[in-house]
């Protein structure tokens, strides 16, 4: 077995890793961390430090680690047959059965499943339909995508553009030209202090329709959003927002794409966000969640009045020119099957409301009165802790102090992993839909202590 030096060794010399700081790296400034194992909510490294993993990942180990009958599935379509490609109308039963699965579960109005391999591609995918969409229509000039700034749709170029991250584009030339972006629904961080949370959505809507205004609506073919914001803060929207954001698209003939890769199947408590909002989404964009993370796996469900366009598109042009390799890759179907059975089974979109609302109090119950903590909030089974300066002032830390990773990591040496936001002093928790109650509190009770540790 190869000794930990030799791995760490190998690690910088080779290895690029997504999100890192690479000069830091490869300094062996930071330490390089090996997974071996993981059961339920905690994983193991290779020195036997075991670690609750309250963030599932990267909020996609829904079901949690360790779950055999999703392993065994894996094998099973492995050894009958690793690959099969889905073009031209070929499949797998598992592929045809995770769709039908799917469009099951998804709000009614959704026909078709196209399956990617991550989040990023599902949205590039969403972008191409929609245009394609709109030149079927004959509408060639309704091209921009509206999204929100702090939004997260992924890291490619017009995914990454799509995204509302000052990380995401500083020096990579982004965001694209049909990317405009509009105003985070992030009621904590609202211009006017003395807002309501319903005065806050109805600015939001006055901004949106000002953009589009500003724009033409005849230059605009859709908006994105998550329904709950999620790498841009973890953020539910305030009371009210997409009541009054939805008639504005109609309005002005703008497809809504509702990215539900963090909120799908289950995170809320229900198995779409857009059922728990009440959106009507015409793309819905699906990921991690859909196998837990156990293979990659993505998928586009496009809704009926997209479906239409893009068949009499294909009677016009021929076979749809938009197809990757691994489309509805049998291994990750049948992962997916097994994992969709895994969270009927488990009842896990009911426990992510009940624990993820027990979870939330037992934050409340350990930092509610914290001088540094102005904000904690969340929904179902995603909760964040919100630092700043002064409460009454709603005045935030320079961001030069790292107040957030310097808890993150305070955390990490109790044995909790939590997530470092990436802009804002934010403490992010996403743990396994399985998460008990027991967990929550040792969750919740250790971040009390990580908090007092860095901040008194
Ligand atoms: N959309 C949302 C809402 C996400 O949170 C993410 C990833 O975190 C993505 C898209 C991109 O998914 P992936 O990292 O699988 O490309």
């Amino acid at each position: 077995m190869l000794t930990n030096d030799q791995l760490s060794q190998w690690d910088r010399e080779n290895f690029f890793h997504p999100s890192t700081h690479l000069a830091q790296h490869a300094r062996g400034e930071t330490a390089t961390r090996v997974i071996t194992t993981g059961q339920g909510c905690h994983i193991e490294d290779r020195d036997g430090t075991k670690l609750l993993d309250a963030f599932a990942g990267l909020y996609c180990v829904n079901v949690g680690y360790g779950r055999t009958e999703i392993a065994d599935a894996i094998a099973a379509q492995a050894k009958e047959l690793a690959y099969y490609h889905a073009y031209v109308g070929h499949g797998t039963e598992a592929s045809i059965t995770l769709s039908k699965m799917i469009l099951d579960r998804a709000p009614a109005h959704m026909s078709k499943v196209y399956f990617g391999l991550s989040g990023s591609d599902a949205n590039e995918t969403n972008i191409k339909l929609i245009w394609y969409y709109n030149n079927i229509l004959g509408r060639p000039e309704k091209k921009k995508i509206i999204s929100r700034w702090r939004g997260y749709h992924g890291s490619g170029l017009m995914t990454g553009s799509l995204t509302g991250l000052e990380l995401f584009h500083k020096k990579f030339d982004l965001p694209l030209a049909q990317v405009i972006h509009t105003e985070a629904p992030y009621y904590f961080r609202r211009p006017d202090l003395a807002m309501s949370e319903e005065a806050f959505s109805a600015y939001c809507a006055a901004e949106l329709e000002q953009l589009i205004e500003r724009e033409g609506a005849d230059t605009i073919a859709a908006f994105i959003g998550e329904p709950v914001l999620g790498t841009g803060g973890i953020v539910p929207p305030p009371k009210g927002y997409w009541e009054a954001i939805q008639p504005i698209l109609e309005k002005h003939d703008i497809l809504l794409v509702a990215d539900e890769v963090v909120t799908g199947f289950g995170r809320l408590g229900t198995m779409f966000g857009s059922d728990h909002y009440g959106l009507k989404p015409d793309l819905i964009t699906i990921a991690k969640g859909l196998t837990s993370a156990y293979a990659p796996l993505s998928g586009s469900i496009v809704g009926d009045k997209m479906w239409k366009v893009l068949e009499q598109g294909t009677d016009e042009n021929g076979p749809i020119g938009h197809g990757w390799t691994y489309s509805a890759h049998p291994i990750g179907a049948a992962a997916g099957v097994a994992n969709l059975k895994l969270i009927d089974d488990m009842n896990l979109v009911a426990n992510a409301g009940e624990t993820g609302a027990h979870f939330r109090k037992a934050m409340t119950d350990a930092l509610g009165d914290h001088a540094k903590v102005g904000d904690i909030r969340g929904e179902g089974m995603l909760c964040a802790v919100e630092l700043v300066d002064d409460k009454d002032n709603r005045t935030f830390f320079d961001p030069s102090q790292k107040v957030g990773a310097q808890i993150a990591s305070a955390l990490l040496s109790k044995g909790v992993i939590a997530r470092a936001m990436p802009q804002g002093d934010i403490l992010g928790f996403a743990p396994p839909l399985c998460l008990t109650p027991a967990e929550a509190e040792e969750v919740a009770t250790k971040t009390g202590e990580a908090v007092r540790d860095v901040l008194g």
